[in-house]
């Protein structure tokens, strides 16, 4: 076994020289930390950068994201998905300015935040304030699980608390908390990896007690999912087309062509269907292209935030147009 102090060295050195460098990793600022935590929430890395890159040079700080307006941010982040991130980012930039306009100074403030939660109130705290705050992400609790050998599923909340302590204890010998939680982290993005863990490369293999890794974590519960059938309008002219804003449902604030019931359509015809999958529904959205349509109130689609379903919706009209 190794004793947390080597574990944390280890660590910290493995990190330092395999470290990949990302565009948030360049400074250590509160606002470029929190924005890349929330991009980072549900979504890959490598899909990350462009948008951040295109992020911060549109709101380059907490003051120029408070001042903008709210299609707007929802516009620059669509191709993101999961929008409420957006929208919760917006509303504790606004929240921030209207406080004064300091970002908080620990973890608690953070928390308090719209949008803020736990794991991404320790990442900010821990990389841009250098509060011992353990992260505890899914890499976080697959390397855990391993290395413990804890024999607990990956939706158990009892794994996430083993993380968290193990975590605690290794930044108690991290003198850069930041840089211990994100070894654990890329350890688990591209070491420790859910199907192919190359134990060989690992800078922790000594004290592994996995002798199976990929039995680890057990595998969550499955939520089972749901197939649905609906039915778009496409209703066009001359490249713009009939959207309205969603208020409720999956992409509330979003755009999108209009859905409809096909009993009450008249002068349609069929256009095709796309395909589309969100929180455990699979989705056969049918469209129809309205025929002989005036094209009043219609809207330009690059102007203004498309749902992802939207985007394919568009993107099937404008094939058949
Ligand atoms: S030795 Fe293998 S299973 Fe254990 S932590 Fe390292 S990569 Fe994961």
């Amino acid at each position: 076994m190794l004793d947390s102090a080597t574990l944390t060295r280890r660590l910290l050195d493995w990190f330092a020289a395999r470290r990949r460098e990302l565009p948030w990793r360049r400074d250590a600022d509160p606002y470029r930390v929190w924005v890349s935590e929330i991009m980072l929430q549900q979504t890959r890395v490598e899909a990350v950068v462009p948008f951040y890159e295109r992020w911060m040079a549109r709101f380059p700080d907490v003051t120029a994201l408070a001042a903008a307006d709210e299609q707007e941010v929802l516009r620059r982040w669509a191709g993101l998905g999961y929008y409420r991130r957006a929208r919760m980012l917006h509303a504790a930039a606004k929240e921030v300015v209207a406080a004064g306009g300091a970002l908080p100074a620990d973890r608690a403030g953070w928390r308090a935040l719209p949008g803020v939660g736990e794991y991404t109130s320790a990442a900010i705290a821990s990389i841009a304030l250098g509060e011992p705050a353990a992260v505890v992400d899914g890499n976080v609790k697959r390397v855990a699980a391993r290395f413990l050998a804890l024999g607990l599923a990956a939706d158990d909340r009892k794994l996430h608390q083993a993380a968290e302590a193990w975590g605690t204890a290794l930044l108690a010998h991290a003198p850069s908390p930041g840089d211990l939680n994100q070894s654990l982290m890329e350890l688990g993005a591209t070491v420790c990896t859910p199907r192919a863990p190359r134990c060989g490369n690992c800078p922790i293999a000594a004290g592994c007690a996995a002798e199976e890794p990929l039995s680890h974590p057990l595998p969550p519960k499955k939520t089972p999912w749901k197939e649905l059938q609906l039915d778009f309008l496409i209703a066009e002219k001359g490249g713009r087309y009939l959207l309205e804003q969603k208020r409720t449902g999956w992409t509330p604030g979003m755009w999108e062509p209009p859905g409809v019931r096909l009993g009450r359509m008249v002068s349609t015809t069929p256009l095709g269907s796309v395909r589309h999958t969100i929180t455990h529904h699979k989705i056969e959205a049918r469209a129809f292209r309205q025929l002989d349509w005036d094209g009043v109130g219609a809207v330009d689609p690059a102007a203004v935030p498309l749902s992802g379903l939207g985007r394919k919706l568009i993107a099937l009209a404008e094939r058949g147009r």
